[in-house]
C-alpha cells in the first residue's frame, strides 16, 4: 500500500498498533509472573484482560471502516518488550526489579498512548466516528493504567530505597 495519503497512513498506524497489542498479550502474563509485589501481578493481569479487548477494538474499527484487519510488526513494542524481558532475567532485589519493572511497563504505556492519539486524530479526520470511539477507548485505558503504575510506584519506589531485607 501506498503512503499516499492520510487514509493509508492511519491503516499503516492501526496494523502497527494491533501488532503492538498482540505482542503485548504475549508478554504481561511473563511480567505478571515475574512481578514481587501481588498488587504490581495484580496490575499486569487485570491490563492483560484489557489489552485482550483493545486487540478485539482494534481488529473492530478495522471492520467498521471496511478493510481487513492485518497487523505489520511493531518495532518499538518488540524492542521495549525486548527491555523488559532482559530485566525479567536479572538477578536483583525484588522491589528494586519491580521499580525497574513499572519502569519499564510505562515506557510500554506511553508508547501506546502516542499511538492512539495520532490514530484518534486521523480517525477524526477521515469521518471514521466508530473507529474514533474504540480507539479513544483504548487510549482511556492506556492512560489509567500508566497512573494506576505511577501510584503503584510510590510504594515500590519507597520499598526499594530501603529494602527490607537488606
Ligand atoms: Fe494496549
Ligand atoms: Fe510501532
Ligand atoms: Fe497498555
Amino acid at each position: 500500500m501506498a503512503l499516499d495519503s492520510l487514509e493509508n497512513a492511519f491503516y499503516d498506524e492501526l496494523r502497527d498498533v494491533l501488532s503492538a497489542e498482540r505482542q503485548l498479550i504475549k508478554a504481561l502474563p511473563k511480567m505478571a509472573k515475574k512481578a514481587n509485589s501481588p498488587e504490581l501481578r495484580k496490575a499486569f493481569e487485570v491490563h492483560l484482560k484489557e489489552t485482550e479487548k483493545q486487540e478485539q477494538r482494534v481488529e473492530q474499527a478495522f471492520a467498521d471502516t471496511g478493510k481487513a484487519a492485518r497487523a505489520k510488526t511493531c518495532e518499538a513494542m518488540k524492542g521495549l518488550l525486548d527491555e523488559a524481558e532482559e530485566l525479567l532475567k536479572e538477578d536483583a532485589e525484588p522491589s528494586v526489579k519491580d521499580a525497574l519493572m513499572i519502569a519499564a511497563a510505562q515506557k510500554v504505556e506511553h508508547y501506546e498512548i502516542a499511538t492512539y492519539g495520532t490514530l484518534c486524530t486521523w480517525a477524526d479526520l477521515l469521518g471514521y466516528d466508530n473507529a474514533k470511539r474504540l480507539l479513544k477507548e483504548n487510549n482511556a485505558e492506556e492512560e489509567a493504567t500508566d497512573q494506576k503504575l505511577s501510584k503503584l510506584a510510590q510504594s515500590i519506589n519507597a520499598e526499594a530505597l530501603s529494602p527490607a531485607s537488606a
